[in-house]
């Protein structure tokens, strides 16, 4: 730990790539995680200056009764490249600054940051390593159909949004190989620790 700062390693992949379940296997192991999407959304319900800023760019309708009106909001940016960049500018910042508060408040050497835009967001080069969790497109597709009930062309839809495997390779130090079981997975994790652990060292 440099400072009080611990080692931050990013994990990313597409759409049911596996990583909140690779996630989950690295908090058994000990390793704290912030999983950005879950983080981003509570910003957005409770920051009242994030809410100001995405009720003066997207309207009242931006909430309801219910909170963030996501699917309002969704809709706004999918196919607009300019408001998702005017949605990001309001919400990453936000998230970096609340992250860089969490990872302090860990007090362990390491922590681990989930998200499943780390590498478009930019938000991978604040880390100090790379995880990307792979799986071949099929088993992907077939997974998420199960999981959310989404069609095959909704999934990838989807895919066909997100920047492609070998982008996210390219960013990558380590790659996790999801293709398999869950105890295969299980053991890709802990191998992924021994590695974080050696670059850790030569930090
Ligand atoms: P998203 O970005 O879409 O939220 P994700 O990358 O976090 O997805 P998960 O939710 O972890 O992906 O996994 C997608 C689905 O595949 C889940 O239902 C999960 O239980 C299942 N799954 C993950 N790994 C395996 C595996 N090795 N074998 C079988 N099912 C798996």
């Amino acid at each position: 730990m440099k400072n009080n700062h611990p080692f931050v390693v990013g994990i990313t992949g597409g759409i049911g790539s596996g990583k909140s379940t690779a996630a989950k296997f690295f908090e058994e192991l000990g390793i704290p995680v912030y999983n950005s999407d879950t983080r981003a959304k509570l910003i957005q319900n409770e920051n009242s200056e994030v809410k100001a800023k995405i009720i003066a760019a997207f309207g009242e309708e931006a909430y309801d009764e219910n909170g963030l009106n996501k699917a309002y909001l969704s809709k706004q940016v999918f196919q607009d490249n300019e408001k998702l960049k005017v949605l990001n500018s309001i919400v990453h910042p936000a998230v970096f600054k609340d992250f860089e508060a969490w990872k302090i408040a860990q007090q362990t050497p390491i922590v681990m940051k989930e998200a499943a835009i780390l590498i478009e967001s930019g938000s991978y080069k604040d880390c100090d390593m790379v995880i990307s969790v792979m799986v071949d497109i099929e088993k992907r597709i077939a997974r998420t159909m199960e999981r959310d009930g989404l069609t095959r062309e909704d999934i990838l839809a989807r895919i066909n949004h997100q920047i492609t495997d070998e982008e996210r390779i390219a960013k990558s130090d380590v790659i996790i190989d999801n293709n398999s079981d869950l105890a295969h997975l299980k053991n890709e994790v802990e191998q992924a620790l021994m590695n974080i652990k050696k670059k850790m060292a030569s930090h």
